[in-house]
């Protein structure tokens, strides 16, 4: 691979002068008043060795991005057969918060990045370690993967608490099909804690490096298999962008993870793993300034997974 670093400063250079285009997340109100000019990236590969590039130790809400940490925590301890009966593992070639298919499919999500089967996954977390311990277990998961202790932002948690009545529908409908067990209010409070936890893409670089380097963290410590982490690997390429994630896999060539606060996360298989965060969102809720650092870093690399 050519020179990793300059390729990265390069390509930063030239994303930093575009003009933003792009709208800030509006319907979870504390996300629409961060600066949009914020622009970061973190790349970690896995010798270790790290670039980090403008505001990179900023802390941004993760949003979706949390819902791989989720899944990868409850992979690591629940059989896949009580997992995978209840979500699927398709694109749903629909926008993350859809409720189409969920009605005619009798409410098994298609996979587990849209916001129906994250809110299975997360169900089914609660439920096997309850409420208490739930939310810290991911938290501890993050802390095993990147050696960082982080935090929620409970002013956002609320806001998507008081404003999720999507969520809070889909969440219902998946009930009445006996597809979420515990109480809706605990799922959904659960469910937005995750979402609205702050990392940097220092951080986050760091903590999903696990899913570049066959599941061991930095230390060399074995937080996934490696059987996990190829499986995790295809339903991001195929599903952690939901409707965008032909366009990025077209554009880009890696397994990706979206969230609306803007982050974005890659995974190039045993080299590196790389976050963009700037929060200007087309119109799938991507970070259009990640996605075109992430299509130009492929392009002048020369390399993807394809
Ligand atoms: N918390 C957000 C929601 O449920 C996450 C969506 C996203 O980042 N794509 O709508």
């Amino acid at each position: 691979m050519k020179d990793l670093k300059k390729a990265c400063q390069r390509v930063f250079d030239r994303v930093s002068k575009e003009k933003i285009r792009g709208e800030l997340a509006s319907y979870i109100p504390p996300l629409k008043k961060v600066d949009r000019n914020y622009f970061a990236v973190s790349l970690i590969t896995v010798e270790g060795e790290e670039f980090h590039f403008g505001d990179y130790q900023e802390r941004f809400s993760i949003q979706s991005i949390s819902k791989l940490f989720v899944l990868a925590k409850l992979m690591s301890f629940v059989k896949d057969k009580s997992l995978w009966k209840r979500v699927g593992r398709e694109p749903s070639g629909m926008a993350f918060n859809s409720l189409v298919q969920l009605e005619m499919e009798k409410g098994i999500p298609r996979n587990p990045f849209i916001n129906s089967g994250a809110l299975v996954t997360t169900d089914m977390l609660l439920t096997n370690l309850g409420k208490e311990r739930a939310l810290q277990n991911i938290l501890d998961f993050i802390f095993a993967s990147s050696g960082k202790h982080v935090r929620v932002n409970k002013e956002i948690a609320k806001a998507e608490q008081q404003t999720g009545f999507r969520n809070l529908s889909m969440a219902y409908l998946m009930k009445s099909f006996c597809n979420i067990e515990s109480e809706v209010s605990d799922l959904f409070e659960l469910y937005c804690n995750h979402c609205a936890i702050s990392m940097s893409t220092q951080d986050l670089a760091r903590a999903s490096l696990i899913f570049a380097n066959g599941g061991k963290n930095l230390k060399g410590d074995a937080i996934l298999l490696p059987r996990q982490v190829k499986r995790i690997n295809s339903i991001l390429q195929t599903c952690g962008a939901y409707d965008d994630a032909g366009e990025i896999a077209y554009r880009v060539g890696l397994p990706v993870k979206s969230g609306v606060g803007g982050g974005v996360l890659a995974i190039f298989p045993r080299r590196f793993a790389v976050t963009v965060w700037s929060p200007p969102l087309n119109e799938h809720g991507t970070s259009v300034k990640g996605m075109k650092f992430l299509e130009l870093l492929t392009t002048e690399l020369g390399e993807s997974v394809f």
